[in-house]
């Protein structure tokens, strides 16, 4: 019963909130601590302008009078969660994929503004892009941005940087050849707008043939990204299965590792003493997603392949959270995909913890940890005063269980109620 009269509640007030001349006011819920502490029983947590401009217990903070109130009595708010591993326009080698064999960009640009704003709803207020097509991700960005279109914050690398040959290239046009080309890749994607760089340095799942574990870029194409995109103050991360290729790019400064399928606690000790982000995407290996490839018509020969990678990924995301290598949550599928009963960005957390981690660690890979990779650390990540008003209402504690992360209530995007 208490539940339903908080949903009406917040159904109601969704409608006048959208133009937030007034601040809004989240009274009666209890704000996680994403540093262990206790958290904020029976809260006030005030927005305006898109940011949270007063947070503190009941007894001491001040509802202001013009505020719009929220009634979230018994919830827990944590920060909108963030995803770091999303390709909007997504597809899979099946009948999914096939289907989509023809799309325009005219209609792809359309299928990810729709995926975008389907992630928003489904709580994820951030995501980074690690390579789409066309720059159509960039232009969505902008979107958003202007308000054009409803989607999280986007950060993106615009489209994947890669050999000739390499993950994926058989769907783009552009390859690269030794550091020159390379260099002119970087410059390409940062002048249309990504403050990433992705580039892929393994063979991966979805690609037949390719070599999970072979390093693919010399060290010397490697060292060209790196300093160029370093020099613009852009980060590098790669698509990596592979040890040696992970080895190599280490060498060369790279920033973070995404998948790491096939490493091994000796690259984790690496990574983490080279301060190198891991982001695991490990929902694209397990058992439990197998109902999601079924479901978009995977061909039997990916099957394998998903299989066959998923025993070593399940190793290597256990040696990462050992290790206590930076790990930021990323999932390779759209954050909102169903999974296994809930979304594959929450699946993604519950298997964090499966493979180690406390609940709190995995809830901060989501959201703070997130935000230190995206170096907006002092912007989004938490419920401070100050930052950006992204949050999320839960019926129960998930820094003590993140499963609690399943149930989602309210999402509350630049102070504005999503849902
Ligand atoms: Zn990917």
């Amino acid at each position: 019963m208490r539940a339903q009269a908080v949903l009406c509640t917040l159904i109601l007030l969704a409608g006048p909130l959208q133009a937030q001349d007034r601040p809004v006011a989240i009274t009666g819920a209890n704000v996680v601590d994403l540093e262990g502490g206790p958290a904020i029983v029976d809260a006030v947590v005030v927005m305006h302008d898109g940011r949270f401009t007063a947070v503190g217990p009941a007894v001491s903070t001040r509802v202001p009078d013009d505020a719009e109130v929220i009634d979230a009595n018994g919830l827990w708010l944590v920060p909108g969660l963030m995803n770091m591993h999303v390709h909007l326009g997504l597809t899979l080698p099946g009948a999914a994929g096939a289907a989509l064999a023809n799309e325009t960009e005219a209609e792809l640009a359309l299928r990810m503004a729709a995926n975008a704003r389907a992630s928003l709803r489904a709580g994820v207020t951030t995501i980074r892009l690690p390579g789409d097509a066309g720059h159509v991700d960039l232009a969505l960005m902008r979107a958003i941005d202007r308000g054009d279109a409803t989607g999280p914050r986007i950060f993106s690398a615009g489209e994947m940087v890669q050999v000739t040959g390499g993950h994926g290239s058989a769907v783009d046009e552009v390859a690269n050849d030794g550091p020159y080309e390379f260099r002119e890749a970087v410059r390409r994607e940062l002048r249309a707008g990504a403050t990433w760089i992705k580039i892929a340095i393994s063979g991966g799942i979805a690609t037949p043939g390719g070599d999970i574990a072979a390093s693919f870029m010399t060290r010397e194409e490697l060292q060209a990204v790196t300093d160029m995109a370093h020099r613009h103050g852009a980060r590098v991360t790669a698509h990596s299965g592979s040890p040696q290729a992970t080895r190599d790019a280490i060498a060369a400064g790279i920033d973070g590792i995404e998948h790491g399928y096939f490493l091994t606690r000796a690259e984790f000790e690496l990574m983490r003493d080279n301060g190198v982000w891991y982001v695991p995407t490990i929902v694209v290996s397990q058992p439990a997603t197998m109902p999601f490839f079924e479901r978009i018509g995977s061909p039997e020969w990916y099957l394998d392949r998903v299989r066959a990678v998923g025993e070593r990924h399940w190793a290597a995301l256990r040696a990462a959270v050992e290790a206590g290598v930076d790990i930021a949550l990323g999932t390779d599928q759209f954050p909102h995909e169903e999974n296994d009963g809930t979304i594959s960005t929450v699946r993604e957390a519950e298997y964090y913890v499966a493979a180690g981690m406390s609940d709190l660690r995995a809830l901060r890979t989501a959201t703070v940890e997130s935000a230190r990779m995206l170096g907006v650390e002092h912007e989004l990540g938490t419920i401070d005063v100050g930052k950006l008003a992204d949050l999320i209402a839960v019926a129960s504690d998930p820094s003590r269980d993140i499963s609690a992360l399943r149930d989602i209530r309210l999402v509350v995007k630049g102070g504005e109620v999503v849902r």
